[in-house]
Formats: structure tokens, sequence, C-alpha cells
């Protein structure tokens, strides 16, 4: 959800240890380790008598070359048509093909391992943080009609200002936050975000959007650049990042009207990130960051903030599994 330094950016989907803040530390170097291992077409022939290494002609004039692009590029293609869906509540058409079992599947590592680097900082079940937490939480929940998910709520004693989701409904809030919630709409503002993320399902969303960040790069360094250090970067910062970045306004846009339905004042959220602001020091390069800027979130919940309103003004504060209705409808379209 927030700011921008890894060691305070409230509402990752994964939590700041596991942020990309380096190349080596990327997503993508997670899932191909180093240079990855495949053959350039037109390189050295059997007989050693053919190379493309810098003398021969470039490798996009190979015949067999552009018969293999043109079959990939269509079969992608119509993987990649056949798995868009659009994102209800924001109208944003996505690239989606990971499956919910897929994604339970990985929510259960990630979740033993927060479990394991924290064990000892999460406050216990019953302590009075906790318990205002899962307070708050149950409304927007209840709002949301997401009842049926195994929600987990954990309150780890740290200043970090952050809180953040795991697939399957798995909620880490930092006790640094509190003070910057200030009272229950604020902390309805983060859990609203998080709770968003789950709905949304931006983590499984993400995987699908590393595949093709994966294939875009193969292919980029197949014809260009073999060694794969200038796709890594142009990953990172070309697409990864912004990707991030576009999941996270989402939530905040999601968050705003679940809270609003379930009757905390969303305009609470504006003062949240004001106070957010405050505590950041120095500038913010938004296209370095995995985070929007706190004073870019402030600005656009502003713009969203009559629909929240409205919604405000005419919620009864009960269920209306309005919002997962919409997701769930969705989720069993055929693709
Ligand atoms: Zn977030």
């Amino acid at each position: 959800m927030a700011k921008n330094s890894p060691s305070s950016s409230l509402g990752n989907m994964i939590p700041s240890p596991r942020q990309p803040s380096s190349s080596s530390e990327n997503p993508i170097s997670k899932i191909i380790p180093g240079r990855p291992q495949y053959k350039r077409f037109g390189q050295q022939g059997p007989n050693g008598t053919r190379s493309r290494g810098g003398r021969g002609p470039p490798i996009f004039y190979d015949k067999r070359f552009q018969v293999a692009g043109g079959v990939v590029t269509v079969g992608a293609g119509g993987y990649y048509v056949t798995h868009l869906e659009t994102v209800p509540m924001t109208g944003r058409r996505r690239f989606m093909d990971v499956s919910i079992k897929q994604e339970e599947m990985m929510s259960k590592e990630a979740y033993n391992q927060v479990m394991h680097q924290y064990h000892s900082k999460i406050l216990p079940q019953n302590h009075a943080y906790t318990q205002y937490v899962k307070r708050v939480a149950r409304r927007i929940i209840q709002a949301a009609g997401m009842q049926d998910l195994d929600w987990e709520f954990h309150v780890i004693a740290s200043d970090e200002k952050n809180a953040f989701v795991l697939p399957g409904g798995k909620v880490f809030v930092f006790t640094g936050i509190l003070p910057i919630a200030e009272n229950e709409n604020g902390l309805a503002t983060v859990l609203g975000h998080e709770i968003a993320h789950q709905l949304a399902r931006h983590s499984a969303e993400k995987l699908s959007f590393t595949k093709i960040a994966l294939f875009l790069g193969v292919i980029v360094s197949l014809v260009f650049d073999p060694s794969w250090s200038m796709q890594r970067i142009v990953m990172e910062l070309g697409m990864m990042l912004p990707f991030s970045r576009k999941c996270e306004t989402e939530a905040d846009q999601i968050g705003l009207q679940l809270m609003a339905q379930a009757c905390f004042d969303p305009r609470e959220s504006t003062r949240m990130w004001a106070r957010m602001h405050r505590t950041e020091s120095g500038p913010s390069i938004s296209f370095l960051n995995t985070h929007p800027a706190s004073k870019d979130r402030a600005t656009k919940l502003e713009h969203w903030m009559p629909e929240a309103m409205n919604t405000w003004h005419t919620s009864d504060c009960a269920t209306t599994n309005v919002y997962a209705d919409m997701f769930n409808k969705f989720r069993h379209a055929s693709w």
C-alpha cells in the first residue's frame, strides 16, 4: 500500500524483505537464476562452419528463425488473448493464467516463510492490537462478501510502517503503521487496501505477468543481446515496477470502495496518506519504486472520493456480497 522505501512499503503483496531492490533480487531472477540456457538460432553449426557471433547477417534474416518466430508469436498471441479478463470494479483488462489451486499452493510456501521470519514478533491473537485489527477487518470483509475465505490477521511488533497480504487472505500489519493510521477509519484504509489485493487476486496476476515479461525478455535477448543483462534492467524498470504500481493504485481504488461500503469514513484515507507523506524524507523517484508516492496516492483517492462518498452515504453497513459476487462471476467465466 504505501511508502516508497523498501523499509516502509505498506501494502506489498509480498513483504519488504523480498521486494526487488536490486537486479539480483528481482522476481525474474528468482525464476531463472543466472543466464538462460537457450541455444541461439544460427549459432555455431555442427561442423563449426557458421557463426552469427557478430560477423554474419543478423539472426532475423535467417529463414528458420523467421518461421519459428512466426509460429511462436501466433501461439503465444493466441494464448494471451484467450487468457484476458476484465477486473470488476475498475474495468482494467489483464492477463491471468494462474488458477486458484496454483495460488493456494503459492500461498502456503509464502505463509510458512513469513511465519518463520516473524514468529518471535507476532503478537498473540488476544492482544489488544490484534483484536483491534480484526474488528476493523471483519467489517470490510463482510462488506466485500468474502467471509468464506480462511482469513488470518497477524500484528507484528515492529517500527516498520507497513502491512502486506499473502495469497489466501493472510494479512500482516506492523505496529509501526498504527500511529499513522491513527484511528479506525485510517486503519480501514490500510486493511481495505490489503483486502482489495486479495479480492483482485493481484498475486496471481503478478505471477501471470511475470511469465509475459520473461517471454518477451527471452525474445529480445535472442534477437539483440544474448547477454541477458540489458533485458533484466529493461524488464524491471519498464515492466515489473510499473505493473506493481498499477496493482497498488487499483488496490487503493477498490479498498476505498470497500471501506466506504463498510461505513468507514473514506475521507480519512487522504488524511492518512498525508500523515504518511509527512513521515517520509527525501524526494521520491516514482519510476524506481514498487509503490506510487504517498502524495500521488492521496491525489488519486481524492479523484475517486465522490463515488466513495456516495457509497458511504447509501451503505446500510450490512453484508451485500456485491463485490465478491462480481469477482466470483468473472472467475468462473470460461477462458
Ligand atoms: Zn499494496
